[in-house]
């Protein structure tokens, strides 16, 4: 030992950058089902079916009804920066797809056995194709790499085996496999809430009856009545709000045109929350921002702060938000990983949301559509 020599620096291998980039995408079960749940939903799926062996890492498998992936993409869809949603620099600042740098697959591939089965309309069969380290394997030794016609529906069915099983740090850092079930349903119960249109089941294997089932077509309210039960739904107000500056006032929200004036903030909000009849041990707090299933915080703590004037001390409340930002200003390039997120103006909205929320609460109403001008 010579602790005064420097010890040569050496270039690592490939598969190891991968596998490291990977796990710090993929950090458990449910990261890579929020993943693959955005995926579904980017395909326009109104199904989605999640079965689950171990936890999710023996087996995580998510079947949708959406699109599906043509044939002539299988042989790239796991390489890394693959991706239908994104193709110059400046689509970034207008994306509202959930996924968009083609890292999911491709970072599932290294760390887990991955296997697609996918039909688009205008196929006549369903293909079926394995992936490790972002490259077409074959299925059994000896078989070739080529995607394999199968049967199977309009759709595609992502299957996830063995996750973390060349990461032996990452698997020994996961709870019981009861636990990342636990955040699997979380996660999926989430997404059921904002997508009440879209039918979501979840099961294990071998278990004849889902855990989670939701019908298609329903409501937000029905959607938390079924997944948070009575005692919260029945406390619910409901408020939706909006944002617009001057130079867009005049303007449908929706028609969204190009060429207008700069630094306009638009934003809108829907809001279900319960009222000062509830209280609960722990804050449900569901935030999605254009869609996505995020964190912030200071959202958080400034909606803690407005219940803190309603409830009784130690007591909070269930709340969903769903806050629609111009994708402009909402800053997407940060790494996957940060659940937080952020996004121009935050101090001025979140203050904005308290106030409104604190409003509604005051006066107990309900369904009052409130709109700012700034
Ligand atoms: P991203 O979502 O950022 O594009 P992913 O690695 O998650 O990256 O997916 C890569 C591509 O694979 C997507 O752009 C999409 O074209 C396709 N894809 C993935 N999952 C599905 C799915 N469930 N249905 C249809 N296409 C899918
Ligand atoms: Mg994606």
């Amino acid at each position: 030992d010579t602790p005064n020599e420097p010890l040569p620096i050496r270039r690592l291998q490939e598969s190891l950058i991968n596998r490291i980039a990977a796990g710090e995408i993929i950090h458990r079960p449910a990261s890579a089902l929020k993943e693959l749940l955005e995926n579904c939903l980017d395909a326009g799926s109104t199904s989605i079916r999640v079965t689950v062996k171990d936890g999710g890492m023996k087996l995580l498998q998510i079947q949708d009804n959406g699109c599906g992936i043509r044939r002539s993409d299988l042989p790239i869809l796991a390489e890394r920066f693959t991706t239908s949603k994104l193709s110059t620099f400046s689509d970034l600042s207008r994306i509202t797809t959930y996924g968009f740098r083609g890292e999911a697959l491709a970072s599932i591939s290294h760390v887990a056995h991955l296997s697609v089965v996918t039909k688009t309309k205008t196929e006549t069969c369903a293909w079926k194709a394995h992936y490790l380290d972002g490259a077409l394997v074959e299925g059994k030794p000896g078989q070739t790499v080529e995607p394999k016609p199968c049967a199977g529906n309009d759709g595609t069915t992502i299957i996830i085996e063995d996750l973390f099983y060349n990461t032996p740090t990452r698997l020994s850092a996961l709870r019981s496999a009861s636990e990342e079930y636990s955040r699997i349903l979380d996660v999926i119960t989430k997404y059921a809430v904002h997508n009440p249109k879209v039918s979501f089941v979840c099961k294990k294997t071998g278990s004849p009856s889902p855990d989670l089932s939701t019908p298609s077509s329903s409501e937000v309210p029905q959607a938390i009545r079924l997944l948070y039960g009575h005692s919260i739904a029945k406390d619910l107000l409901h408020v939706t709000f909006s944002s617009k500056n001057k130079a867009s006032q005049d303007q449908d929200m929706e028609g969204e045109e190009e060429e207008e004036a700069p630094n306009r903030e638009t934003w809108t909000a829907d809001a279900h929350f319960t009222n000062a009849n509830y209280q609960s041990k722990k804050m449900i707090f569901l935030l999605f921002i254009n869609h996505r299933l995020v964190e912030s915080s200071r959202m958080k703590r400034a909606l803690e702060a407005v219940y803190s004037g309603v409830l009784p001390k130690g007591a909070s409340p269930f709340i969903y938000l769903s806050l629609q930002i111009n994708p402009r200003d909402v800053d997407v390039n940060v790494h996957p990983t940060k659940k937080e997120v952020h996004f121009l103006n935050e101090d001025g909205i979140t203050d904005q949301i308290s106030d409104t929320l604190q409003r509604s609460l005051a006066s107990q109403s309900h369904s009052r559509v409130f709109e700012y001008q700034t």
